[in-house]
């Protein structure tokens, strides 16, 4: 063993995140990139760079065959898919690995098994991990689904089981409205997911959204590295993300942290993962496992100190885990910003030329970015250009930090999301840390009702 050259398989902020760790490690990287991408910072980095492909992801950033090539030319060891793109995609685990490249990612069977979201129910019931209450398994026939939504009550969610992206669900409010919206769920689902299986979720008024960090080294020993609250979403995107969750004790974080890191060990989970509940009146029910490195890992490295993506490519390498649970420490407070180039308001895309750039800095600040002066962010690709995270001893202490850092951050010729992030963090509930994942568009809503009155 021993990873001496790490192939990338992801672009923009992400891409850069994991070339750097690779650096600390002494392991050289090889970017790949779309021809749209020539010029991108995660290129201009790296120590070797392959064009795989035009600007659609399909056939660059998915492209298996171009990828493989590209390993296999540039002599890489190692694949890191980051998040998005092949990340969890099992097959393509599973032609990195057949190919004799270590696979920085869990076990292609893991991914499978929590990309089918009906599976992964399944597996994480069977694992102890309490659910959202609800079909056991898919849902086929009519009668029975009217009979469950009955028995669990109204309202309920229909989601696809290939669903992703916050995409393929319908809420039902009453039994008359089962049957049409069962029908459109299913029909949206294999029109988006090419799979027209559903299931049935009891559907939770006013949860919040937490999820708890796993590592598993793959042979039965798992951490877990608290949770992160990530209940700020638009149409259930993150916006905004933060560790710990305002409303967890640290005894319901070593109880809840408990239950998912024996889950994990007893499945013998390999790498880094998520797994997503949402939380209402003090309960935790599971939503999904993500079997990948999250947008919002860097809250986590914050306050536990962990290089994440250091710790995935060791256990790749077939190393132990660095830490026991024990040595970790949760420490401070910290929060991260996603920073979009879109209209702050109404979020339509922004690509363009950024005229010019200014990081900010200074104690516990931390910008994740492939910007520059005089880049052109590309128009086909998602519209996050970067993320600032910031920590301190408080939660109050790290908002001040936010904010000062938000002012310090300069992004000219595109439009971004920072004004978005600037309001907000001057809410009254925001600070109160009382919120849930409605509230968002609700205060979307009401603000932009009070922009058209001005
Ligand atoms: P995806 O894989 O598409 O992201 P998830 O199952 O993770 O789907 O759900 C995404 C979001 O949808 C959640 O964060 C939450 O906002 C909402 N959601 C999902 N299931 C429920 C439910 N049973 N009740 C209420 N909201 C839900």
């Amino acid at each position: 063993m021993g990873i001496k050259r790490l192939l990338i398989a992801n672009r923009g902020e992400i891409a850069l995140r994991i070339h750097r760790a690779a650096r600390e490690m002494g392991i050289e990287t090889v970017a790949v990139h779309s021809t749209a991408d020539a010029d991108a910072m995660h290129v201009r980095l790296a120590d070797h760079a392959v064009c795989i492909g035009p600007p659609s992801a399909s056939d660059s950033y998915l492209n298996v065959a171009a990828i493989i090539s590209a390993a296999e030319i540039t002599h890489a060891d190692a694949i890191h898919p980051g998040y998005g793109f092949l990340s969890e995609n099992a097959r393509f685990a599973e032609i990195v690995e057949a190919h004799d490249i270590a696979w920085v990612g869990p076990k292609p069977e893991h991914i499978r098994t929590m990309g089918d979201k009906v599976e992964a129910k399944r597996t994480a019931g069977a694992l102890g991990l309490p659910l959202v209450p609800g079909s056991d398994g898919a849902i086929e026939d009519f009668t029975e689904a009217r009979a469950l939504a009955e028995k669990i009550g109204y309202p309920v969610i229909i989601k696809a089981a290939s669903g992703g992206g916050g995409r393929g669900m319908k809420v039902v409010n009453s039994a008359e409205e089962l049957e049409s919206q069962m029908g459109q769920a299913r029909s949206e689902a294999k029109a988006a997911f090419g799979d027209a299986t559903v299931y049935m979720e009891k559907y939770l008024g006013n949860p919040r959204h937490i999820e708890f960090q796993v590592f598993g080294d793959g042979n039965g020993k798992a951490v877990h590295l608290g949770e992160r609250d990530c209940s700020l979403q638009r149409r259930h995107q993150k916006v905004l993300e933060e560790a710990p969750s305002p409303v967890i004790t640290p005894e319901e974080r070593e109880r809840m942290g408990g239950i998912v890191a024996k889950a994990m060990a007893d499945m013998g989970y390999r790498g880094a993962g998520t797994i997503e509940f949402l939380w209402e009146n003090g309960e935790f029910y599971f939503i999904e496992m993500n079997t990948r490195l999250q947008v919002e890992h860097p809250v986590t490295e914050a306050i536990t100190g962990v290089d994440l993506v250091r710790e995935q490519i060791r256990i790749a390498d077939g190393k132990p885990l660095s830490f026991t649970q024990d040595e970790l420490e949760f420490k401070g407070h910290a929060i991260e910003c996603r920073i979009n180039a879109e209209d702050p308001w109404n979020f339509t895309p922004s690509p363009g030329l950024v005229s010019s750039y200014h990081a900010a800095g200074g104690m516990n600040v931390r910008v994740d970015s492939g910007l520059y002066a005089g880049y052109r962010i590309p128009p086909y690709y998602d519209s996050m250009i970067g993320k600032l995270i910031v920590s301190g001893r408080t939660r109050k202490g790290a908002i001040m930090r936010l904010k000062r850092a938000l002012e310090e951050m300069v992004i000219e010729g595109v439009k971004t999301s920072i004004p978005l992030h600037q309001e907000l963090l001057e809410d009254p509930e925001f600070n109160s840390g009382d919120y849930t994942i409605k509230w968002l568009e609700e205060w979307l809503a009401k603000r932009n009702d009070t922009a058209r009155a001005d």
